[in-house]
């Protein structure tokens, strides 16, 4: 902070809950230390006439100061593998693009490519990241580097391990059926079971029994998926949860296989997945359920009754074919929801503002009637709402006194924002990221007028660039063999599109 115990973002248009959102008054923000200390108007003038000059200025003039937005759900293992892709159906794509279908990947693409994906976070006005890691096979090493790299470039990370214990083939429906048995250990899921490392236990001991020392860091736990996860791993999970007051991240309902799986494996808890979860002691404020979109009105009561947050992620959803989420049902319950930008290689973009966006226009074609003001509620998923998904809605997604002080200073003098009808619409509807020009992360400016202040930007993409023959080439061969695979992976697509799950949340115009 060049030596100065605090800053003033001085003369901004400030978005604070309780504001007119389309038109926020034009206030000064006191920082000290990683906190906001107080916001209002002339803060500037009596610091000049106390005569203080430990405070550094940041002129905000013409500039809309948004809390920092939290991408609630991504995976930093793919980011090489933006434009790789067409549309393809999810279960397609996890062929494609998770990490047990890789060779052990290198110190290297794991540093480039976390670096990579948090920088393109940060442009987009993301102050903090929910990485599900996902290594395989599970190194401890790559996943110190993967925090370490977090710390270095500043960004606020809350990091879940992906793990699970129940193999890829048992987890959709028809694969053990469709596919000849030689190609069973070609349908991998997120985290296959890895019986050489017991990654809990590992960083409860690493990790959580002395803390992290690192401020910006929060950790989570990542059970992939219910169906891909034992009972006794669930309880585990529950615990650890438990003992040391940590979110959960999981997978739910993201394409109708996973809907299908449920039906056909869970009769017990009625054919439902959340019923499981509430039967195992998972449902509640602490878990976060990705995707949620082939959910049943009562498991959406469910989710409401028990405080259960959701994270929505359109950009996935759309091109893997997953479906459009119930986010007007969700929205009515009373259901917190977070927005994500998920993996690179199916979403192409760490952009919350074509996630806000988009969440918008899926509520506008998920009902004839209209309903509420999308924008707003789209801009509290992307803020407050992220925030809670990470146990911190008291001190982090406002711009209040208390809390953390992760902010976005945004142009207005950008033809995005001329002329200024509405300034939380044109941020949800009309910006695409163009217009962010300052970052504060945790009371240290990251990103200062579009040039980052941490790290030598061209240097990463240089890192980029040395790992990247490495890594198409064994692109290349996972997506040759996944041509292979193809008439079984149809065949068993097709069995699952002719059975009945209570539901459709795919427009399939007929
Ligand atoms: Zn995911």
């Amino acid at each position: 902070m060049n030596g100065k115990s605090g800053l003033l973002v001085s003369n901004g248009r400030v978005m604070r809950a309780g504001s007119d959102p389309h038109d926020p008054p034009v206030a000064d923000i006191l920082i000290e230390g990683s906190r906001v200390a107080e916001v209002g108007p002339g803060l500037r003038k009596t610091i000049a006439e106390s005569g203080r000059d430990d405070i550094e200025i940041v002129d905000a003039t013409d500039h809309l100061v948004v809390p920092g937005f939290v991408n609630a759900h991504y995976h930093s293992h793919d980011v090489l593998a933006k434009g790789c892709m067409e549309e393809t159906p999810l279960e397609t794509w996890r062929l494609l693009a998770l990490p047990p279908q890789y060779p052990k990947r290198s110190r290297e693409e794991i540093r480039a490519r976390t670096l990579l994906g948090a920088i393109e976070c940060l442009r987009s006005g993301m102050t903090t990241i929910q990485d599900m890691v996902t290594l395989f096979p599970f190194d401890s090493d790559h996943l110190d580097l993967v925090v370490d790299t977090y710390r270095e470039v500043g960004i606020r990370a809350v990091v879940a391990l992906q793990y699970a214990d129940i193999r890829g083939v048992d987890t959709v429906p028809f694969w053990r059926e469709c596919f000849p048995e030689d190609m069973h250990k070609f349908l991998s899921s997120a985290a296959e079971p890895d019986k050489n490392s017991d990654q809990l236990a590992y960083m409860e001991e690493k990790y959580l029994k002395g803390g992290s020392g690192n401020d910006r860091l929060v950790w989570a736990l990542g059970p992939s998926a219910p169906e891909r996860c034992s009972p006794d791993l669930i309880r585990r999970t529950v615990e650890l949860s438990e003992r040391y007051g940590m979110p959960v991240y999981t997978h739910i309902y993201e394409s109708k296989a996973m809907a299908l799986q449920a039906r056909q494996e869970y009769r017990e808890f009625d054919g439902s997945l959340i019923r499981r979860l509430q039967k195992e002691g998972l449902l509640g404020p602490r878990l976060n359920l990705a995707h949620s979109i082939w959910l049943l009105p009562e498991e959406i009561e469910l989710l409401a009754q028990t405080n259960t947050n959701v994270v929505i992620n359109p950009l996935s959803n759309m091109k893997l074919k997953s479906g459009i989420p119930p986010i007007r049902q969700l929205e009515e319950a009373g259901v917190t929801m977070g927005l994500g930008c998920d993996n690179c290689s199916c979403s192409d973009a760490q952009n919350m503002f074509q996630a806000m966006k988009l969440f918008c226009l899926m509520a506008a074609i998920s009902d004839p009637d209209p309903g509420p003001d999308q924008a707003v509620n789209a801009f509290q998923a992307a803020t407050s709402g992220g925030a809670r998904t990470a146990g911190m809605g008291d001190e982090l997604g406002a711009i209040e006194p208390g809390f953390l002080a992760d902010l976005v200073l945004l142009n207005l003098n950008d033809p995005s924002f001329v002329p200024l009808n509405s300034a939380v619409r044109q941020l949800v509807y009309t910006e695409g990221g163009r217009g962010v020009e300052t970052v504060i992360v945790n009371g240290e400016v990251v990103i200062r007028d579009g040039v980052l202040e941490t790290m030598d930007e061209e240097a990463v993409f240089q890192e980029v660039a040395d790992i990247m023959p490495e890594f198409l080439e064994d692109y290349c061969k996972v997506a040759e063999r996944t041509e292979r695979l193809r008439p079984y992976i149809e065949k068993a697509h097709k069995r699952i599109w002719a059975e009945e799950v209570g539901m459709n949340r795919l427009f399939t115009g007929r």
